[in-house]
């Protein structure tokens, strides 16, 4: 049985307020697909969709070659071939660890020892064989998600879902668990959806992103995609920003890109939509395109194509320093690195890489506001 999944034109309602609006995309067997946006996008609506908790109101869903959801065709969840992961694990508080992650075995009817050994197999590999017996309210919260996703793992379902299983758990502990469901469900070469609001988990963990705006999947591809070609201010925004500043095209676009006459300079922006000179946009900068000059070293150089800048705070990162610079204009960057400290108050010289500047006319058509003339709903094989 393979576990490609498609969904297709996929929407839901609640009363009058549209949650999910025509979602397609399909994921091919045994990749990791994370769909990525804000509080209230529809994220956990859409997996509950997946996962037959919800129903959606139009649209299909096929795993393989089995029809999941389309019109009056509804599985129940446990008919789906899959099992979900939730924010606040979903434990049954009792029954002991081992007896949660063998819940999920009993429906198949596997002989007694058989369904032991697998228990204590995927319980061993999540690190919890020392807690097989304790119950739910003896583990710690990294402990109970281990035990959840061990329950996910144990009937290597074909498809899995994990709905913000992190976000919960401590930033040192979420760091572990990430690594670990990456691995784990790698390994077990399930499908994986996995959703989430936090863009350097998506970045950590996925084969594809997609992004969702107010039900919309308004951009689906690699993490290289998203980051070098963000399809509009929404996503660039939502992917990770030093900051923003307004301008107007000094000339036409070209293949190159488009010179941005900014208040703070002018900025050769690499991508972005096709406009003509005069053109009001928005600049929107990549923390990674930012690179620092002491302005006293360049004092000979013509620092052209570059801005001057004066360093706010500077944060001290381990590796490095991450600083936050003010712009002529009053506009600031965050989050620029750099293995040196510039001092509070220092004037620097902003070099800008074209490959992490984007110019978008203002105001960018949103998806939202003009539904009638939106693009295709984004269908994308990946
Ligand atoms: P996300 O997981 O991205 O935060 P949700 O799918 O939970 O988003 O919610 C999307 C929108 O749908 C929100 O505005 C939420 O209030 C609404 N919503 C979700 N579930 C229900 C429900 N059962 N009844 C009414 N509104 C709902
Ligand atoms: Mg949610």
């Amino acid at each position: 049985m393979t576990s490609h999944l498609r969904v297709e034109n996929l929407s839901k309602s609640f009363g009058s307020s549209r949650v999910l609006r025509e979602v397609s995309f399909s994921v091919q067997p045994g990749r990791f697909l994370v769909l990525l946006g804000p509080s209230g996008s529809g994220k956990t609506t859409l997996l509950r969709c997946l996962a037959g908790i919800e129903r959606a109101d139009a649209g299909s869903i096929h795993l393989g070659d089995r029809l999941l959801a389309h019109g009056r065709t509804h599985l129940a969840p446990d008919r789906r071939d899959l099992a979900m992961v939730f924010q606040d694990y979903a434990l049954w508080p009792h029954m002991s660890a081992s007896a949660n992650v063998g819940y999920a075995l009993r429906r198949r009817r596997l002989a007694e020892r058989e369904a032991h050994t697998r228990v204590d197999a995927v319980l061993d590999r999540v690190g919890l064989r020392e807690h097989a017996a304790q119950y739910p309210h003896e583990l710690s919260g990294g402990q109970q998600q281990r035990v959840a996703l061990a329950r996910a793992l144990v009937a290597e379902p074909g498809l899995l879902l994990f709905d913000e299983p992190l976000s919960n758990l401590d930033a040192d502990l979420r760091e572990r668990l990430r690594v670990e469901i990456s691995t784990l469900t790698r390994e077990s070469g399930a499908t994986v959806v996995y959703i989430t609001h936090d863009q350097s988990e998506a970045f950590a963990l996925a084969d594809e992103i997609g992004v969702l705006e107010g039900g919309r999947l308004v951009q689906l591809g690699s993490p290289e995609d998203l980051y070098l070609r963000p399809s509009s201010p929404f996503v660039a925004q939502f992917t990770g920003l030093a900051g923003e500043l307004t301008g107007h095209a000094a000339a036409a676009s070209t293949d190159q890109g488009v010179s941005v006459r900014t208040g703070a300079g002018v900025v050769l922006a690499g991508s972005g939509d096709a406009v003509t000179a005069g053109t009001a946009l928005r600049l929107l900068i990549r923390p990674a395109a930012v690179t620092l000059v002491d302005a006293t070293e360049l004092a000979a150089e013509a620092a052209t194509g570059s801005l001057t800048g004066t360093v706010v705070d500077t944060a001290y990162r381990g590796r490095g320093y991450d600083h936050v610079l003010e712009l002529p204009g009053g506009t600031q960057l965050t989050g620029v690195f750099d293995r040196l400290a510039h001092r509070r108050g220092t004037r620097v010289h902003v070099h800008l890489d074209p490959e992490g500047c984007f110019a978008f006319p203002e105001p960018h058509p949103s998806p939202l506001s003009a539904p009638a003339q939106s693009p295709e709903p984004v269908s994308t094989r990946i």
